[in-house]
């Protein structure tokens, strides 16, 4: 049976002890993975600090660049072994690795071995009291070491989303991957070694959380800086953890993002936009819409129509090209969207359709499979309105004004993305502005741009990455003053 192992120092090493890893398309066995003990997270970071002193660390930011072109080639010479890894071990549709999810985690790397490229940075003549002045300027240094704790949504094209940047700058990095999906890191660590990443820049350990790899990792004192994607609530840990030595921290956390559709919009594109927005990886996207607000007159054909496409989502085996439906990623993720349907049900709400486990077929049927739901009737301080649910359900209601739909969308803790579709495009632009979320859609969801500025506002995130704002994160600047 295949294991998955750690990745420290260059090599593929064991761990203390091994964890399963369950297709979840299936419910079956498909590996093991390596444990990592607290002694394989000390190495790991030992060995991510003597590689920023030794050959890493002294190459030029040319060479870096280059670097990460061949990263980014031998992904793609390898696409189908990162496809079929990333397709077992989160059960999506191989059709969504293919097109999305493997294609973006390689352009990850060249986009950020472009960026590093062609960023100035500030200088400043200064006056000074004998006339002749001084120039300050500033140069950018990498951070350190910096600890990368992944989910297991899209884990490939998160986990490289922050790889990518933190390398071109000049870092190394320790990768804690989600105990669910532990595969493609691993792959990434083969092709690191293939093209010649230097042994140390880039490792990986297996693992849990709490009173795991994850805290070890997030509490070792040779860690400069975290960035994590995951619940707020494990921000929330991670943070109290970087306090200690006082590392910087970058969080993209959990949504309970808004779509608002008005009147005037495009219905069919509104109704496929909307579409992919709530059921796209079995809605388990932090930018994944499970609030939806539409405008009264168009109401009652909106449900309709949704409801309809909705219907004709096909679950089935991910290897199959016409599989547009996968499962939860667990056992115990199937429970908790569960508990939210059956909460819905008891505050009254109207199942529009869904709400339960549908059966697949006889093979799949151990699968953490459960059906993709719409829900009308609940009242804004409903549970399910409030609580991230990260699973393929959206709750609809009408609304009749601007100045409404704003006050109820921004009504929660929340502030990652809203999705909006209007014909108005002044109109489009104001709620833009009021809207109290990281990344506003207009007339599209999940067009992302990789220049731009990604995460979100309120308890939805720390900072920003993407483009230029990544570099603000994976570097630090440094000023220096030279008298004329
Ligand atoms: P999670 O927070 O449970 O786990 C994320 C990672 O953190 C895992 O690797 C886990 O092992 C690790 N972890 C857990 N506890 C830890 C601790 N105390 N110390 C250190 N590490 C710890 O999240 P998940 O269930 O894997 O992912 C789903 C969540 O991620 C959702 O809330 C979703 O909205 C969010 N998410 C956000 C974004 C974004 O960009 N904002 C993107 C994807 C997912």
């Amino acid at each position: 049976m295949q294991v998955v192992q750690n990745f420290i120092d260059g090599s593929f090493v064991g761990g203390a002890a091994e964890f399963d890893n369950i297709c979840p398309a299936t419910g079956e066995l498909i590996g093991k993975t390596a444990l990592a003990s607290e002694v394989d997270v000390d190495r790991a970071v030992a060995s991510a600090t003597s590689a920023l002193k030794g050959e890493w660390g002294a190459l030029s930011l040319e060479d870096r660049s280059s670097l990460l072109y061949e990263v980014a080639a031998e992904i793609q010479n390898r696409f189908d072994n990162f496809v079929e890894a990333e397709m077992l071990d989160t059960g999506q549709p191989r059709t969504m690795m293919e097109h999305a999810f493997i294609p973006r985690g390689a352009a990850n790397f060249r986009t950020f071995a472009d960026i590093v490229k062609n960023v100035p940075t500030e200088s400043f003549h200064t006056p000074t009291p004998d006339g002749a002045g001084a120039l300050n300027y500033a140069i950018r240094k990498p951070k350190g070491v910096i600890a990368v704790i992944c989910p297991w949504n899209s884990p490939f094209l998160l986990m490289s989303w922050k790889v990518a940047p933190a390398l071109a700058c000049g870092n190394t990095v320790v990768v804690k991957p989600s105990e669910e999906t532990p595969t493609t890191a691993a792959l990434l660590g083969e092709v690191m070694a293939k093209v010649g990443v230097p042994k140390g820049v880039y490792n990986v350990v297996n693992g849990y959380g709490p009173r795991s790899v994850g805290e070890w990792l997030t509490q070792h004192e040779n860690v400069n800086a975290i960035t994590f994607t995951g619940e707020t609530r494990t921000g929330e840990a991670i943070m109290t953890a970087a306090a200690r030595g006082l590392r910087d921290v970058s969080f993209e956390l959990g949504g309970k993002n808004a779509g608002i559709v008005f009147a005037d919009a495009d219905l069919s594109a509104a109704v496929d936009g909307i579409m992919r927005s709530t059921f796209l990886n079995c809605g388990q996207v932090c930018l994944g819409t499970e609030r939806l607000y539409i405008e009264h007159p168009i109401f009652d054909v909106f449900v309709k129509a949704l409801s309809e496409a909705a219907s004709k989502l096909k679950p089935g085996d991910p290897r199959e090209k016409s599989t547009n439906f996968g499962p939860l990623i667990s056992q115990e993720h199937r429970e908790k969207v569960l508990a939210y349907y059956r909460r819905a049900e008891a505050d009254g709400a109207r199942i529009v359709i869904g709400g339960g486990v549908p059966h697949v077929s006889d093979e799949l049927q151990n699968g953490y499979w459960v059906e993709p739901t719409i829900w009308t009737g609940l009242s804004d301080d409903s549970t399910v309105l409030r609580e991230e649910i990260f699973g393929p359900c959206c709750h609809i209601q009408p609304f009749d004004s601007e100045d409404e739909v704003v006050e109820r969308a921004n009504d929660t803790e929340y502030g990652l993305s809203t999705t909006i579709w209007t014909r108005d495009l002044s109109r489009a632009h104001r709620m833009a502005s009021r809207i109290e979320v990281g990344i506003t859609w207009i007339n599209s969801w999940f067009l992302r741009d990789l220049r731009t500025a990604f995460g979100g506002s309120k308890q939805s995130g720390i900072g920003r990455e993407g483009g230029v704002h990544s570099l603000e994160f994976y570097t630090e600047l440094r000023n220096v003053c030279v008298k004329l």
